[in-house]
């Protein structure tokens, strides 16, 4: 049998940053290779901890979720082939893939994302303990580390802090978007695609959302060009807490989540905007949003495992009920309050909910079923088709009072805002009909 030559590689491994535009982590892969001689191969894995696992009886990830997941890496490897390159995309645990490559491929070194949680720590740490170098780079933050530490001595503890303190440094601005880099050739495909991912891409896209979320970087182009030309943004802090609505606010979250977009992209986006379109209140709280998601990320590195604790990263001791009937009603929008049974609703069928409706939702759950509020981050996980561990389990504890700012939480009287944000209950009426 013809032995084949060996062949140095630099991994890219595809996490959660699907695109070219703005991808620290593919700039240095491709320097990597380039200083070792070496081929860029791009992998992208179905880790069973995400599309198998299940934490409180809920699976790690939804059908929507999923399905968005596999329509990213297929627009992101036909993008790589248009390019000549290519993306292999395997199930598995990163380490258990690497090691079933044939034995001709010598893996130098692996380049991916900067892990914001644990689980992405520990499967880091397994590729190290395979005689892996592994290299992470920071990707989707607006500001690199070097700002944060030179803006803050350590992460405050409120959101309002840490806003404030990188709001006041002059200078502290993110840095400017990265173009497209074309990584080296593809090396013929060892394998044929998973069965997870055809069985992901079968979903049917909910054609009830406001926009139809399909993934991808060229449609995130698309959704986020269309926003910012219907103008919407200069009445974005007016509209943002309505239930619903096409442009009602960005809809931008599982392509951010996903990786499709790069926020550092949408902040210098915003800024032209104001230049053009001119500036207001409304212009700033995208911006101010955006914050609200680095906050979380940075938050949710330095709370590591403390963020999936009952009492959370701050320690709070708090004693909630065995409920097990009142979490099934609320989560199949059974618990017969109409605001709160037309938004479990909504989120099941179609993988995403309004800011409005995720923060009574959540109080619901916390304090009227008075239910620990992990069983409401780990339904969201299993739901939400933007699902994004730092935003999820970070605004989780908040509301619950065991996160960020831990004042005793967030309470909301639901039906006073049923009538404030759905007064012709034209919301309630379109999902509680919807069964
Ligand atoms: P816009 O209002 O247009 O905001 C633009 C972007 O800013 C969003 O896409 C998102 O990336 C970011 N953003 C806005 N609000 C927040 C916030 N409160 N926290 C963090 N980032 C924010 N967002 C997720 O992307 N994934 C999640 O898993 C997630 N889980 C949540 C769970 C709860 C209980 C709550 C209260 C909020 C959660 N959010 C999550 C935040 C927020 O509700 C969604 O990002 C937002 O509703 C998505 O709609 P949009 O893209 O139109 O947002």
């Amino acid at each position: 049998m013809k032995t084949q030559s060996p062949v140095d590689v630099v991994v890219w491994l595809v996490r959660d940053t699907c695109r070219l535009q703005d991808n620290p982590v593919l700039v240095r892969a491709v320097e990597e290779a380039k200083t070792r001689s070496a081929t860029v191969l791009a992998l992208a894995c179905l880790e069973p901890r995400r599309w198998k696992d299940e934490q409180f009886g809920c699976s790690r990830s939804g059908a929507q979720w999923r399905r968005f997941r596999a329509e990213s890496l297929v627009a992101l490897r036909e993008s790589l082939e248009r390019k000549k390159s290519g993306l292999w995309i395997a199930a598995g645990a990163p380490g258990d893939v690497i090691s079933t490559f044939p034995p001709h491929i010598r893996v130098t070194t692996v380049v991916t994302d900067l892990p914001v949680a644990p689980d992405e720590q520990k499967e880091n740490a397994s590729l190290v303990a395979l005689g892996l170098e592994v290299l992470a780079v920071q990707v989707d933050e607006l500001f690199d580390a070097a700002q944060i530490k030179n803006a803050l001595d350590q992460l405050p503890s409120s959101f309002t802090k840490f806003r404030k303190t990188i709001e006041k440094k002059q200078g502290v601005t993110p840095p400017e978007p990265i173009g497209a880099v074309t990584p080296s050739a593809l090396l013929s495909q060892p394998w044929k695609d998973p069965d997870d991912l055809a069985t992901a891409l079968a979903v049917a896209v909910s054609t009830s959302t406001e926009v139809e979320a399909r993934g991808g970087e060229v449609a995130a182009q698309k959704i986020w060009r269309d926003y910012l030309e219907s103008g919407a943004l200069s009445s974005y802090k007016k509209t943002r807490n309505a239930f619903f609505g096409r442009t009602q606010s960005s809809h931008l979250s599982a392509w951010l989540a996903h990786g499709c977009l790069s926020a550092r992209m949408m902040w210098r986006d915003i800024l032209d905007y104001e230049q053009e379109n001119g500036a207001n209140e409304s212009t700033y709280w995208l911006r101010f949003e955006l914050l609200w998601r680095e906050f979380f990320r940075w938050y949710s590195r330095e709370a590591g495992s403390g963020l999936f604790r009952r009492e959370g990263p701050s320690g709070q001791a708090v004693v909630y009920q065995e409920n097990p009937a009142g979490f099934s009603q609320w989560c199949g929008g059974q618990t017969g309050v109409n605001i709160i049974d037309a938004a479990m609703r909504e989120l099941a069928q179609t993988g995403w909910l309004s800011n409005r409706a995720r923060q009574l939702v959540a109080s619901y759950l916390i304090y009227d079923l008075n239910l620990d509020w992990r069983l409401g981050a780990a339904w969201f996980e299993s739901q939400l088709v933007d699902f994004d561990v730092a935003s999820n389990w970070g605004n989780w504890a908040y509301i619950a009072g065991v996160g960020p700012d831990p004042r005793g939480g967030r309470i909301f009287n639901v039906e006073s805002q049923a009538e404030r944000y759905d007064s012709d209950q034209h919301y309630r009426t379109r999902w509680l009909n919807s069964l």
